[in-house]
């Protein structure tokens, strides 16, 4: 199936929220500062995003092969085990935004410009969560990055690019030798229906992430997927 391309994402951010997370008074010269930047920002931002519908093939006991292309993860197989149609994805804050970042130079205005690419990309997976929930009819949507999980590494990225084909390129972003993805904020994975829920934090052992979405379920990487953290995968 073809990669579907959504680009026609609105830069949205919660300016009076931004302004009390930063802690900067609303008629502050600071808030003033912060706005003009926003202001800039909302004119070139671009985020986007992409998919493709794909089958699952084949899978064993560590890999799966999604439109013929091999995919080593235990915790992928097990994951995959139900749906046969999968959902490989890509999704950016844009090149335009992260060029436009490179033109700011006081430290605190770089941070502004930092975050305000990464509520870019937040956009750009919001687009994208709205698109497959309307395609398959769910609410019970779970994903899976490469690099965020032991046991599927940073180098599948290598793999998701090539089932992915032309879309990264059609949306600006490019894959460099040590598996950054270039615009910085920038992300992939495969999403996928799972009536039980998946996410990643519920199988990372990561003490004080201020990420964490979930508590880590230590029995549930051992017994549902046979993974022990920190070394290689049990016989
Ligand atoms: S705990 Fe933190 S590092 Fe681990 S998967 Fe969750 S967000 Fe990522």
């Amino acid at each position: 199936m073809d990669a579907v391309i959504i680009d026609t994402i609105p830069l949205t951010i919660d300016e009076p929220g931004f302004l009390e997370l930063m802690r900067i008074r609303p008629e502050s010269r600071q808030a003033g500062e912060f706005r003009k930047l926003l202001s800039e920002a909302r004119h070139i931002a671009r985020p986007k995003a992409a998919f493709r519908p794909a089958y699952l093939e084949t899978s064993d006991e560590d890999s799966v092969t999604i439109e013929g292309t091999r995919f080593s993860s235990r915790v992928l197989t097990i994951n995959l085990r139900e749906p046969h149609l999968v959902f490989p994805f890509i999704a950016t804050c844009g090149a335009e935004l992260q060029k436009w970042a490179t033109t700011i130079h006081t430290t605190l205005h770089c941070f502004w410009a930092d975050s305000i690419q990464l509520m870019a990309l937040g956009c750009a997976v919001a687009a994208l969560d709205a698109h497959l929930r309307e395609i398959t009819g769910s609410e019970k949507l779970s994903a899976m990055h490469p690099g965020s999980l032991e046991d599927w590494p940073l180098s599948e990225q290598i793999p998701l690019f090539n089932v992915l084909g032309e879309a990264p390129g059609r949306i600006g972003v490019t894959l460099t030798h040590s598996m950054l993805l270039m615009p910085l904020k920038s992300t992939t994975g495969i999403q996928f229906v799972s009536e039980d829920g998946f996410t990643n934090c519920m199988l990372c052992p990561r003490e004080d992430c201020p990420g964490r979405r979930v508590p880590f379920e230590r029995h549930l990487l051992e017994k549902k997927y046979n993974v022990v953290p920190g070394r290689s995968r049990r016989t």
